[in-house]
């Protein structure tokens, strides 16, 4: 990652505004990093990030702009907004920041340096914002990794009237096209009847047992399934004593596919497999659906011109990643014109939501990629701002594709 921001020529056009947008994300360096740093040793899991969201907060209210928080129904989102100098309201840039972290792992995704490259980009405009059309709009984005915060905030209005959303995601490659799979999270839950484990076991309803059956199900299921395909669990509650036949079971799982149609259809078969498992050890199955997230739309204009803006500083993009998992961004894609573009943060292979790559987001390599993803996610903005015909361009896309 080349990091002298100052010295390279930005990617034409508005080359010069894209000058001082380097500039600005090189002023605010102290603050943006602090800001990655802080939410790092600080991690959060989904739908608690409650020192995160306040620290993007406080940063944004410093550089001028109105901050809500809580912005709709989840307490931790925020939506901090800029108007431009120019006035009116066209176009309204989406900066999105996700800041959840990994229960048990901390930043294995790296978020934290999300959120303040978000907060850094949003800061960048606000130097600028003087000679700005339309608004800038951040929206901190609770519960990525579990429960797909951005679609409640999609429910509760709070994408209504944005033109572009634009964030950046660390990575150990570089692209700005990734293929996410559908995604659903499952809670199951197997009920059985408590009984001394040795002295009268055939008086107990092993809820265990049930779940031993669910996971092998799976297990020979994944051979019929379509290469994309996924499902993976966890069990979270496995009984509480070696002597007790137990009562209780749950387990954490994930469905996902790169199809709609072949989604659905594995949710049902998902359900069945469950049902077969409570059937065959006479205990009571509940399955609950949760936070699901869909397909992804990459918008061209969009993407075109991030790869421009990157390519200017010799990021080269890698093409499609086609193994990036599951976000909630791709549900914003299907809202208004999106990009949900990866710059690298450490070596590849370095595997996700993993320890190693949970350090390389506290490394001065993660830092330097913060910087410059600040600057990449301003200056597509930008090219937005300065431009409405490529604003209209982005929205003729995404109809043509709804
Ligand atoms: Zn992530
Ligand atoms: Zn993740």
């Amino acid at each position: 990652m080349p990091t002298d921001l100052r010295a390279t020529p930005p990617a034409e056009p508005n080359a010069a505004t894209k000058v001082r947008i380097a500039a600005a994300v090189v002023a605010a360096r102290d603050e943006i990093l602090d800001l990655s740093h802080r939410i790092h040793a600080h991690p959060e899991p989904a739908f608690e990030e409650h020192q995160a969201a306040e620290g993007c907060a406080a940063v944004l209210a410093a550089h001028g702009f109105t901050v809500e928080r809580p912005a709709g129904r989840l307490a931790t989102a925020i939506r901090a907004t800029r108007r431009g100098g120019r006035g009116g309201t066209s176009p309204r840039i989406g900066i999105l920041a996700e800041y959840d972290a990994l229960p048990g792992l901390g930043h294995g995704c790296g978020h934290n340096t999300m959120a303040a490259s978000g907060v850094g980009a949003a800061i960048a405009l606000a130097a600028i914002a003087d000679e700005l059309p339309g608004e800038i709009v951040f929206l901190g984005t609770p519960a990525e990794e579990r429960g797909s915060g951005k679609q409640f905030m999609i429910d509760d209005g709070l994408f209504e009237g944005i033109d572009a959303a634009l964030l950046y995601h660390p990575c150990d490659r570089n692209h700005v096209d990734c293929e996410p799979l559908a995604s659903v999270d499952v809670g199951v839950t197997f009920t059985g009847l408590q009984s001394h484990a040795a002295s009268d076991p055939w008086k107990g309803r092993n809820a265990l047992d049930a779940m031993i059956l669910l996971f092998s199900s799976v297990g020979l299921w994944r051979q019929q399934l379509r290469p994309a395909a996924r499902v993976h669990g966890i069990i979270q509650e496995g009984g509480t004593a070696a002597n007790i036949i137990p009562d209780r079971t749950r387990a954490w799982f994930m469905i996902r596919s790169d199809d709609d149609a072949d989604f659905q259809a594995m949710q049902d078969r998902f359900r069945e497999l469950c049902a077969g498992a409570a059937l065959a050890t006479a205990t009571t199955v509940e399955v609950e659906f949760s936070g699901g997230s869909r397909t992804m739309r990459t918008n061209r204009v969009l993407a075109d011109r991030w790869v421009a803006n990157a390519a200017a500083y010799g990021i080269i993009d890698e093409g499609p990643d086609a193994s990036s998992g599951s976000t909630d961004m791709a549900n914003v894609s299907w809202v208004c014109p999106t990009i949900h573009p990866d710059l690298a943060i450490a070596p590849s292979p370095t595997p996700g939501h993993s320890i190693l790559f949970r350090d390389a987001a506290a490394t001065a390599v993660a830092d330097e990629t913060t910087l410059m993803a600040a600057t990449l996610v301003a200056q597509t903005a930008v090219d937005l701002f300065a431009d409405p015909d490529r604003v209209a361009a982005a929205w003729a896309e995404f109809r043509a594709g709804s």
